[in-house]
């Protein structure tokens, strides 16, 4: 670890899902001579706020903080998800109960895999995808709905499953869903947190990068909304007895979590 010489300094909290600096505390280190120093962070700040800080500034400048401008800014990762009207879904046959969700569940759908993709890697497709499963899951399985709350395709289209769940996710919460099941729960929560279903098969084929990097994003704009940690991003074997989401994907959820925490780290909304 690098340790930076403070020279001016000041601590700042940032709002959380906004770029608004909140308060600053001015730093007094005992000691400006050595390089490391401790400080003490107002509890308050961690008790008054409904969204608490994901991230804190140390300005090593006098004056302002600049607020870390991300390229692409999470929020719009929720704009550009295909909605349920958009993709013509059915009605659901039910309202689903609001939860307060604690993971994220990654699936995969079992699909064919590229370049034999059932969505084709195109828009269009990655629409009649989302139709077919939730009449799978409509008459096939006799569900209310699509039991996923997200669907991700090999093209990197996202599209809402479940209806409800991208209006939820944007207030913080989840519907209650039918994607990890808690008859042999070895974790419970998964149903009432969004799962993300992925097009293709993983069990050894590799999700191409155009699809990963939609799922990173995705990841870590559910975890920024809802107040998520990513080391709660799951597969639907922690939840279940169950092969899903694929030996190679399960295996890269280290890899997953770790995109998604420096995600949040350059991102604030
Ligand atoms: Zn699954």
């Amino acid at each position: 670890m690098a340790w930076l010489k403070l020279t001016q300094k000041a601590l700042y909290l940032m709002q959380g899902g906004t770029n608004q600096y909140l308060q600053k505390v001015d730093l007094q280190p005992h000691n400006p001579e050595r390089e490391q120093y401790r400080f003490n962070v107002p509890v308050d700040w961690f008790q008054s706020l409904n969204n608490p800080p994901q991230s804190m500034i140390v300005s090593l400048e006098e004056g302002e903080p600049q607020p870390v401008t991300p390229e692409t800014p999470l929020a719009s990762t929720l704009d550009r998800v295909i909605t349920t009207q958009e993709w013509n879904a059915e009605p659901p046959r039910e309202d689903f109960e609001r939860t307060i969700p604690k993971y994220i569940v990654i699936h995969h759908s079992a699909h064919r895999n590229p370049p034999h993709a059932v969505s084709e890697g195109t828009e269009e497709g990655a629409k009649e995808l989302a139709r077919s499963i939730q009449k799978d899951h409509l008459y096939g399985r006799n569900w209310s709905d699509s039991g996923h709350n997200f669907l991700n395709t090999t093209g990197g289209y996202l599209l809402e499953g479940r209806q409800g769940s991208l209006e939820a996710v944007m207030e913080g919460k989840s519907v209650r869903s039918a994607h990890a099941k808690q008859d042999d729960a070895l974790l419970s929560g998964g149903n009432s947190s969004p799962g993300i279903e992925n097009e293709g098969n993983f069990m050894s084929f590799e999700m191409v990068e155009t699809q990963w990097n939609s799922l990173v994003e995705l990841c870590a704009a559910i975890c920024h909304a809802c107040n998520i940690t990513a080391d709660n991003i799951r597969g639907h074997r922690d939840f279940s007895n169950t092969q899903c989401p694929g030996d190679w994907l399960y295996n890269q959820l280290p890899r997953l979590r770790q995109a998604v925490r420096e995600r949040l780290m350059i991102a604030k909304d």
